[in-house]
């Protein structure tokens, strides 16, 4: 049991997301990867995970942690569940599939949604373009532009910090392969700097 929690601790810790009394919604487009990564951190260790209340919404509640996805686009049932919760959310990550090219102005819809909502002022959003073990997913070059984000916050994470004057929300796109485990544990340091 010991040996578990460590292991799962462990990995969070190095996720930079260890001790952290948080809020972070898992957004984006459905088949984006929000189940399979929820699904990795869950299986990854003992952590008690609430009953899926609904097809478009997944929950995981590790200590002071709570991670909630939810399927946009189309999902308005969805969107009813996440607007009650969204004025309390820490921060956002926001999957992308890097190989779907044609609903990727879709993708963009939803994140400029997001963005300019009122209630996630201020809130670093991490955007990840997923499924990069597949040879024709987009470049992070490619999917900069057609999600309109080449003008990002910088992974220098150094210096990361909440500016209450800032009026956007910090946000950097990672590219990375959940089923591969790879790429997504500097897109959380980053992420973390900015809740700790
Ligand atoms: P959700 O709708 O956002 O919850 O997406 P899912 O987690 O259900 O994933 C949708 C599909 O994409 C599934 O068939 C996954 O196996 C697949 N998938 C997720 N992540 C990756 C990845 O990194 N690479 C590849 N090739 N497929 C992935
Ligand atoms: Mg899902």
């Amino acid at each position: 049991m010991l040996f578990l929690w460590d292991w799962f601790t462990s990995i969070l810790a190095s996720l930079g997301l260890y001790h952290i009394n948080a809020k972070i919604l898992f957004l984006g487009l459905d088949n984006a990867g929000k189940t399979t990564l929820l699904r990795q951190l869950k299986d990854n260790r003992t952590v008690s995970a609430e009953p899926t209340l609904h097809p478009n919404t997944e929950e995981l509640v590790v200590g002071q942690l709570r991670l909630k996805a939810f399927d946009l686009g189309g999902h308005e049932t969805a969107r009813r569940l996440w607007q009650d919760y969204i004025s309390t959310v820490d921060a956002v990550v926001f999957l992308v599939d890097a190989v779907d090219r044609q609903r990727l102005p879709e993708a963009k819809r939803e994140l400029d949604g997001l963005l300019s909502s009122d209630e996630l002022r201020g809130v670093p959003f991490l955007v990840l373009g997923n499924k990069i073990d597949l040879p024709s997913a987009c470049s992070e070059k490619e999917l900069k532009f057609a999600l309109g984000l080449q003008e990002t916050y910088g992974k220098d994470i150094s210096s990361n910090h909440y500016d209450e004057r800032r009026v956007g929300s910090p946000i950097e796109l990672y590219m990375c392969s959940v089923v591969r485990r790879m790429g997504y544990r500097d897109a959380f340091e980053w992420l973390s700097s900015f809740l700790q």
